[in-house]
């Protein structure tokens, strides 16, 4: 990926007085990337709102606290679960009507990017009156579709197919089911002829055409000529002649050609609509029987909400994506003079991102600041001394120097002590005062034009973040943030009335070094910190992670045995109310440990034996030893993560 520029740290300064919830919304840029779904009060609440009804996801967390339900929690929101359908489907249709398009829109939405019960079926209910569908990749992820759907919406099967997979699927066909079986490779071909006619059902049959257009943005492998999937231009005559001698040819009736996920430039989408629409014109000459065009995914989320091409932001909306499509769609066909085909297009991404939102609290803060510089003991090592004098001539002629004097004499205080000259409370006071000068040399850069800053200092301001020790894993709940780099907005929930002066990195609760997350969507760039509000013990400091409904969810994994989180589905009524539909609870550590193949049962048994043997030992009494293994018990009971007592 292309290194971007940073933008330059703010440092941390007194809270500006005049600060409002709405500067607090422009900073974390909530309206840019919030798709009109969330927004801050204007006491300083992050807000999420549908239906003209607007609610604080503060309230839910406090709901959320009452049900005994912990952070951290997954929030679903299901109406922007469903108002994201309502606009890709009206979207759609608008586009349709305005640009005379003769053929419907019918969308599915592809199971593997939330596999979710809970989102499956809310889609299948809700998007029922679109007609709207599922796409599968897989035996299990057809299972579901088959059994959640009416059959008045589409399945389209991708993926590689068995004989069990095929029969499944021509089974639904039987049932009614607009089953779609996309020839991926040549020898699945073979199996969809010799099943339909063993068990009498006419097949609907769907080509992958291998885009040759190269696209930009994460994916970009996916598509093009080094893409994994789809036939070549010889497999698809291949594929022809092979239904033209089985007498199949009228049953291929969908050309399916996917560019890759979350594509963000416009001109990528236009250019691989057009040739899709050349093969689709080509296998109609060919004498198949094409009425659909399936389009695959690709609509991305302006996850930075920056407008721009880059990988996870976009440069066109929703409509613009839709009647791009239309438009290029009837160019072509009217040219051709070929039937309208029905619209497929199979957004995974667009429709899920944005009903789930993490919400977790903050454990613990460190800040390398101090606020006061030890006195000088009377044998204070000379090093120190030299660390003192800096003060004398600090300034923003001289920071270079300052900067250069300071390194040197912490690290001489290093060697020193590592030498047994210093002592450990010695060594503490020199930390406590580079740490100091570091912040003040950090000031005084802040406030520098950009040509007179001195080069090193970028990676000098390092030591002056506050880290943010937050209660969940990310390698659980966010994997593509380790895996891919992947940015999503973050932001307090709370507190935004008042500026948020410091600046912070955040460290999950796995304490593995990876678990952090150090980079952050700014105006215009990434950040390396996080704003966020001063941090005091007893604090109840809470952070939402946004529009993370797509991927993020079967992708965890148990590292450090942490497991799912709680999670709760809310509905937003009328009236700024809402009601908790769904509560899931997260893994106990009994079943993520069983998850691993420990038998929970049996840890209990041989814990119960090492009390027993205490009790022998005449270290513990019985009733000492009843309350060690209840408090045994009670914790292979309960929640992975970090619970607030009480
Ligand atoms: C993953 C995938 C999708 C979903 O793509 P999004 O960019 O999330 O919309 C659609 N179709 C196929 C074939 C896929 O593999």
């Amino acid at each position: 990926m292309a290194q971007e520029p940073t933008e330059l740290l703010a440092t941390a300064q007194a809270p500006d007085a005049e600060w409002t919830a709405g500067d607090s919304a422009d900073l974390y840029g909530i309206e840019r990337w919030g798709n009109d779904y969330f927004g801050v009060s204007p006491d300083g609440c992050v807000t999420a709102r549908t239906l003209n009804s607007e609610i604080q996801l503060l309230d839910v967390v406090k709901g959320m606290q009452e049900r005994g339900l912990q952070m951290p929690a997954l929030l679903r929101i299901e109406n922007i679960l469903d108002a994201q359908l309502v606009r890709l489907n009206e979207a759609f249709k608008s586009a349709i009507d305005s640009l005379g398009y003769r053929g419907r829109y019918q969308g599915v939405y592809p199971v593997k990017v939330n596999q979710q019960a809970q989102i499956v079926e809310e889609i299948a209910a809700f998007g029922e009156r679109y007609g709207h569908g599922l796409e599968v990749g897989s035996k299990p992820e057809l299972i579901v579709a088959m059994a959640t759907l009416n059959t008045g919406s589409l399945i389209v099967c991708n993926g590689y197919k068995d004989q069990e997979f095929i029969d499944l699927g021509l089974q639904a066909t039987q049932l009614g089911f607009k089953c779609f079986f996309v020839i991926e490779t040549l020898t699945e071909l073979p199996i969809v002829i010799e099943r339909s006619r063993a068990l009498s059902v006419a097949p609907l049959i769907g080509v992958r055409v291998k885009s040759t257009a190269g696209v930009s943005g994460h994916w970009q492998g996916t598509s093009g000529d080094r893409s994994m999937f789809g036939l070549t231009a010889t497999q698809i005559v291949e594929v022809v002649d092979a239904l033209r001698e089985a007498e199949m040819l009228d049953r291929l009736q969908l050309l399916h050609c996917h560019l890759g996920s979350q594509i963000p430039d416009i001109r990528d989408i236009r250019g691989g609509i057009m040739e899709a629409c050349r093969f689709y014109v080509d296998l109609i000459r060919e004498g198949a029987s094409l009425a659909y065009i399936d389009l695959g995914g690709g609509l991305a989320i302006d996850y930075t909400g920056w407008s721009t091409a880059h990988d996870q932001s976009r440069n066109y909306r929703l409509d613009e994506y839709c009647e791009d499509v239309v438009d290029v769609l009837t160019r072509v066909f009217d040219e051709q003079g070929i039937e309208h085909p029905t619209i497929v297009t199979e957004s995974g991404r667009a429709t899920v991102a944005y009903s789930s939102v993490l919400l977790f609290n903050v454990l613990d803060v460190t800040q390398f600041d101090t606020a006061r510089i030890p006195q000088a003991p009377d044998n204070e090592h000379p090093s120190i001394g030299r660390l003192r004098e800096i003060y004398a001539y600090l300034s923003p002629e001289r920071v270079q120097e300052c900067l250069n004097d300071a390194n040197y004499y912490r690290n001489e205080i290093r060697e020193l002590y590592r030498y047994g000259q210093l002592d450990l409370r010695q060594l503490s006071i020199a930390e406590s005062l580079y740490l100091d000068l570091a912040h003040r040399i950090g000031s005084m850069v802040a406030d520098m034009d950009d040509d007179e800053v001195p080069a090193d200092l970028d990676q000098f301001k390092q030591p002056l973040e506050d880290i943010y020790y937050v209660n969940f894993s990310l390698f659980q709940s966010l994997p593509d943030v380790w895996a891919i780099d992947q940015l999503f907005p973050i932001m307090p929930i709370h507190r935004l009335g008042t500026q948020p002066d410091r600046q912070a990195v955040l460290a999950d609760i796995t304490c593995d070094c990876d678990g952090k997350i150090d980079s952050f969507i700014g105006k215009s760039a990434r950040t390396k910190t996080l704003p966020v509000h001063r941090w005091q013990p007893g604090d109840e400091y809470y952070i939402g992670i946004f529009l993370v409904g797509a991927y993020q969810e079967t992708l965890g994994d148990l590292h450090n045995l942490f497991g799912d989180t709680n999670v709760v589905s809310i509905r937003i009524l009328k009236d700024g109310e809402f009601e908790f539909v769904r509560e899931l609870h997260g893994d106990t550590i009994g079943e993520v440990l069983s998850y691993v193949e420990y038998d929970p049962k049996e840890l209990q048994r041989r814990y119960r034996n090492t009390a027993e043997q205490a009790v022998r030992n005449g270290l513990i009494t019985a009733r000492q030893r009843q309350h060690i293994i209840n408090t045994f018990n009670d914790c292979i009971q309960g929640y992975t993560y970090h619970e607030q007592a009480g």
